[in-house]
């Protein structure tokens, strides 16, 4: 089989394709899980491909839910549950005395939640399995080919069974050494940043003061977080001990690391596991070619400085999934899908650099860098604007996506979670997964808000807003912002407002 670009690519099916789906998600991380529930959902044919067995969980590395995740989470139902399993930390320590304080944030969620990786799995995962999404674990992407009509994927499954499987459009989640990624001929520019971190999982003997205890001190930085079942996940730097990931490690280094960066190591003892790994600073020129899209790892990867890495694959997933199901659902036209670019793009591209930044600016050697790291410190505790941007940007209530010139200034903008006339919420009527038309309470419930008038009733919810607000809005799936107008539009400008953003065409078959 060859990649589109012409790359052979390693599949040894010769059977030709034996099912058909709508989308074949490669990786089932929380980037993966996440857009298979919410294509599942939209009732869209999906399989999950994962090499990993079913019973093999993803290495927890994350530790960090920010708001804008929360807020995705809650879009889904699940934040509530998540809250309820992890702990809320109302300041976040960047590195030194560098802490931004979240309690001020414009979310419902103004805190961030620590919680392990795994626990935001399973509950995407659950999701996923209810909705109907189909999973095949223990199951290699081994290559793909695409046409005008569709991807072809070829598969090694259990015992080395070789499949083909044929889908209208093809995601890789599948995490920083994406074979998708390979397979459409994507480079994956970038540098290794940190190498021979060290990561452990330990008990301690002393509970540290604060729920995530991180700190660089000359050459040394190390990062504490608990798992809440007694062991803490610890990852450590040692700028003087640069070795390859393969050397061997042991507890004695993870000690002496952590005492170099926190003063004392807790007493740490019956490590369960320890690795070394490097960190990498790295983002695909594209995140689509063709039928093929990048998401996740598989499209950016970054330091773990700012927690960002997880929660960027989530927005990614949040991004494309409403698009995907309006494009084959047939509401929408498939150039819809380049925006997947256009908006995650940048971000990717910002939090490599605010992430990156942080690192350079934790570990500063020479008196320069050290400079900037104090001015940086003194902006963000002490100027409003600085702080407020920083919080903005690692939380990712900050990001907005481009607007076509001349639209109203909301677009773009990420929808801040309103109360609605009826009581409920905002990010409650996303729930479903449609778009969402909010116009002052006083309009009256007929032409043109009447649920039969749209053109899309089954693709928009109604709602009015609490207050007194002038501005009809309309918000998309992923709570930013479609449209808006600050005077009442009149039904034809309203309509094909509704028009553009939720399409003519009725809905089609699957092909
Ligand atoms: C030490 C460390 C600490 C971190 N801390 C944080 C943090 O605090 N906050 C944060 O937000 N992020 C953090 N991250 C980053 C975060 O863990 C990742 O960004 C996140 O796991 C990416 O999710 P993903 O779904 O895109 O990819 P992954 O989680 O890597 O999932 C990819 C999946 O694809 C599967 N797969 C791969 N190839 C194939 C194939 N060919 N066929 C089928 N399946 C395949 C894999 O088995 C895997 O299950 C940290 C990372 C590290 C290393």
């Amino acid at each position: 089989m060859t990649g589109t670009n012409g790359n052979p690519t390693d599949t040894t099916d010769t059977t030709g394709p034996t099912d058909h789906t709508g989308v074949i998600v490669v990786g089932s991380g929380p980037t993966g899980l996440l857009l298979a529930g919410d294509l599942a959902t939209a009732g869209i044919p999906v399989t999950v491909l994962e090499k990993r067995p079913r019973k093999i969980s993803n290495l927890s590395r994350a530790f960090a839910l920010h708001a804008r995740s929360l807020e995705q989470l809650d879009a889904r139902g699940l934040a509530d549950e998540l809250e309820a399993t992890g702990r809320p930390l109302d300041r976040l320590r960047l590195f030194g005395r560098l802490s931004i304080d979240l309690t001020a944030l414009p979310s419902r969620f103004n805190h961030v939640l620590v919680l392990p990786q795994y626990e935001v799995e399973k509950a995407l995962a659950r999701r996923a399995v209810e909705a109907g999404a189909g999973f095949r674990y223990d199951t290699e992407m081994t290559g793909l080919v695409q046409d005008a009509d569709g991807v072809t994927v070829g598969t090694r499954g259990p015992d080395g069974r070789t499949e083909s499987l044929r889908a209208a459009y093809v995601v890789g989640a599948d995490g920083m050494r994406s074979a998708v990624r390979g397979a459409i001929g994507l480079p994956f520019p970038g540098k290794s940043v940190i190498r021979s971190v060290v990561l452990a999982d330990v008990q301690l003997a002393e509970q540290p003061d604060e729920l995530l205890t991180v700190s660089a001190v000359g050459d040394a930085f190390a990062f504490l977080a608990p798992f809440g079942d007694g062991y803490y996940r610890v990852i450590g730097w040692h700028r003087g001990h640069d070795v390859p990931d393969t050397e061997p490690l042991d507890l004695a280094e993870v000690k002496e690391i952590t005492r170099l960066a926190l003063g004392r190591d807790y007493g740490m003892h019956d490590a369960r596991w320890m690795s070394r790994f490097h960190s990498d600073e790295r983002q695909a020129p594209a995140y689509r070619v063709g039928r093929v899209f990048l998401a996740g790892d598989a499209a950016h990867v970054h330091t773990p400085a700012g927690g960002q890495g997880m929660n960027t694959g989530l927005q990614d997933a949040a991004n494309l999934s409403w698009k995907l199901v309006s494009v084959l659902a047939g509401h929408a036209d498939p150039a819809l899908l380049d925006t997947y670019q256009s908006e995650r793009h940048p971000v990717g591209k910002a939090v490599l650099r605010s992430s990156g930044g942080l690192v350079r600016l934790a570990m500063a050697k020479r008196p320069w860098t050290r400079a900037a790291r104090a001015g940086l410190t003194g902006l963000v505790s002490h100027v409003g604007p600085a702080r407020r941007k920083a919080t903005a940007q690692v939380t990712g209530i900050g990001y907005r996506y481009p607007a076509p010139r001349g639209t109203h200034p909301l677009t773009g903008t990420r929808v801040p979670d309103v109360r609605l006339a009826d009581g409920s919420r905002l990010y409650e009527a996303l729930r479903d997964g449609r778009f969402v038309l909010i116009t002052p309470a006083h309009e009256p419930a007929h032409e043109p808000f009447s649920p039969e008038l749209p053109p899309h009733p089954d693709r928009l919810t109604t709602a009015h807003w609490a207050s007194a607000r002038r501005t009809t809005l309309l918000v998309r799936p992923d709570g930013y912002a479609a449209w808006a107008s600050d005077t009442a539009p009149d039904p034809g400008a309203l309509r094909s407002a509704l028009t553009a953003h939720l399409g003519p065409a009725p809905a089609r078959q699957l092909h």
